[in-house]
């Protein structure tokens, strides 16, 4: 199919959804009313939870990533599936987070260490308890354990900690 034409059918999908919405009129049957705030009938969401577990089932047990069916190799999931989860978990748009963390060269912003999905985690610089925003740039890949030192601290006040142990450490030796 040329391009114009999947273009062309995109757009009249889109269209076709909206309108749907509009009238509260499921998008998958297209007869029944929609529930709630979501864009399908009951019937149809039944359905389609119930197709998503067998998938589910079914991608475990042959060991398949969840999402792109690749092979899975850490919690159902290839690394880079796995790597977008949890920047989406943390509130990140999951395609910046990943291109970040490239840019980064996949190693810990403030530690240097190596990082992959088994110990990578996004750790927000301006942290969401002090009004930090799930925007790109407030973004830094961190190592796991980097992390969970630096909990909800500010960035300076975290630095800051990090050099008085380090100084502390060589006074001792
Ligand atoms: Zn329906
Ligand atoms: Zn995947």
């Amino acid at each position: 199919m040329a391009y114009q034409d999947i273009d062309k059918r995109r757009t009249w999908y889109r269209q076709r959804r909206q309108k749907c919405k509009n009238e509260g009129i499921c998008i998958q049957c297209r007869k029944n009313k929609s529930v709630g705030d979501r864009t399908k009938c009951r019937p149809c969401l039944d359905k389609q939870s119930k197709n998503g577990k067998l998938r589910r089932q079914r991608c475990k047990q042959i060991g398949q990533c969840l999402v792109c069916k690749q092979e899975s190799i850490y919690k159902n999931h290839c690394s880079q599936c796995y790597l977008r989860k949890k920047a989406r978990e943390s509130g990140f748009n999951m395609d910046r987070a990943i291109r970040k963390l490239e840019l980064q060269d996949y190693r810990c912003y403030y530690s240097g260490l190596k990082i992959d999905h088994t110990n990578a985690s996004p750790d927000h610089t301006i942290p969401k308890s002090k009004d930090g925003h799930d925007s790109i740039e407030n973004l830094r890949w961190v190592h796991w354990n980097i992390n969970q030192m630096k909990r909800s601290l500010d960035e300076k006040v975290f630095m800051d900690l990090c050099k008085k142990v380090y100084r502390n450490g060589l006074a001792d030796t």
